[in-house]
Parts: C-alpha cells; structure tokens; sequence
C-alpha cells in the first residue's frame, strides 16, 4: 500500500473538484481515516504531510494516539457511548458523531472539567436507516436548541453517512440537502451554533460531496486499503 502516493492522488482529486465547483481548496480538510489501520500506517501518512486524522472506536483510538509521536489532530467520527467520552477529554479537536441530547451533556460535563470548549457537530441520519447513528433530520432542530443552552460545547456544523450507492452520482441529492440543512439551522441563529463545517463525503464519492459544499471528507479505504477488521 502506498500511502503516500494514495494522497497524493486523493490531494489532485480534491483540488479538481475544487476547480469544478470554483471553491477554494484551502476550505476542504481531508480527515484520514485510520481506523483498524495500525499507527505505523498513520506515521507513514504524517511523514507524507498528513496531519488530520479520524477514529471511530475509543479504545484503538486511545491505543494509536500514545504511540504516534508527532503532533497530530485527531477527529472522532464514530458512534460514541455517553460512558466513554471521559478518554476523549482534551484528545480530539471535533467529535462528527454526536446525534443525542444525553451524549451533549456528557461531553460538556467532560470537557467543563478541563476548562475547556468541545467542538462538535451534529450527525444526521439523512435517510431515516434504522441500521444507523444520526439524529432524525425533523429532529434536528429541537436537538440544536437544547445543546445551544448547555455550556462548554460549540457546535461547528453537520455531518451525515449517506446510504452507500455505487453511483456517487446517487448520493448527491443526500449531500445537497445537508448542505440545506445547514443553511435552515444557521438561521436559527442560536448560541453556540454555526454551520461552518459539513462533514461528508468517503472514499468513493468525496468529489461529488466537494462539489455540494463539504469541507471535510472523511477518507479510509482510498488512502490505507481495504480493512480486515478489527
Ligand atoms: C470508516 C468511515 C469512513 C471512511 O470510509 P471509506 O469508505 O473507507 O473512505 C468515513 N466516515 C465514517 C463515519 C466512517 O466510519
């Protein structure tokens, strides 16, 4: 697996679809997505210039962040369990998956204790699928509402898991509405919520997500191979 050359093809897919929608590329961040990949693979993205980074399982994130030395910023981008946001404190830059009012709460008691502000944003379960995280797209602003009253947390944006289609022409409709979205919840106006970012797009269909607006791409498969589980 060349890793290095991986983002680099990746960077120059990016930047095309840049060009396409005429958007700066300086307002796209690729998050790699290292999950079941192990440190080594994330050092060998770093020494290729990559910095951010995205885990979805506590555990191997806690495991993989002691043993990669650099300075890195790492993204939380899976489901998270409300009794497991106490390891994350001060380790993650943005948690992309928080979709209930408890987990807000969690977090905010969490990082209150360090002082500190959580950036978040809000994942919605764009299709209603049952087998998926996500908060309800209707639901979505009472959510917002709620977390804007809750101290320590910033809500930076939305984040969506479309349903996989081949086509990733199929999937723009899923990217386009939440982009609207984002733009409805902005409106609002409420404490403590922007709608700067929008976290979507992976592997097989991130140019088309670019092209609707995304400003992080959530990238594994294209960067470090097939995962062969945990
Ligand atoms: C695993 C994962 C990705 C990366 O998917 P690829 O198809 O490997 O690029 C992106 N987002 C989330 C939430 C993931 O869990």
């Amino acid at each position: 697996m060349d890793i290095a050359a991986n983002l680099a093809r990746i960077r120059t897919d990016i930047d095309a679809a840049c060009a396409r929608s005429k958007r700066d590329p300086a307002t796209v961040r690729l998050v790699a997505v290292s999950k079941t990949h192990p440190a080594a693979a994330v050092t060998a993205a770093l020494t290729a210039g990559q910095t951010l980074f995205g885990e979805s399982y506590v555990q191997e994130f806690l495991v993989k962040a002691d043993a990669v030395a650099a300075p890195v910023e790492w993204h939380f981008i899976g489901h998270l369990q409300s009794n497991k946001v106490k390891y994350l404190g001060g380790k993650v830059a943005l948690i992309h998956s928080v979709d209930r009012l408890s987990l807000g709460e969690e977090i905010s008691r969490q990082w209150q204790k360090l002082g500190r502000t959580a950036e978040l944003l809000i994942e919605v379960n764009l299709a209603g699928e049952e087998s998926k995280s996500g908060v309800d797209a209707r639901e979505l602003e009472p959510l917002l509402r709620q977390l804007a009253t809750l101290p320590n947390l910033a809500v930076r944006g939305l984040m969506a898991l479309p349903p996989y289609l081949d086509d990733p022409e199929a999937v723009r409709p899923y990217f386009r509405r939440l982009r609207e979205l984002a733009g409805e919840m902005e409106a609002l106006g409420l404490p403590g919520v922007t709608m700067r970012e929008l976290s979507m797009g992976m592997s097989h269909d991130f140019a088309v997500a670019i092209e609707e607006g995304a400003t992080l791409v959530r990238i594994g498969t294209a960067i470090f191979g097939e995962r062969t589980g945990r």
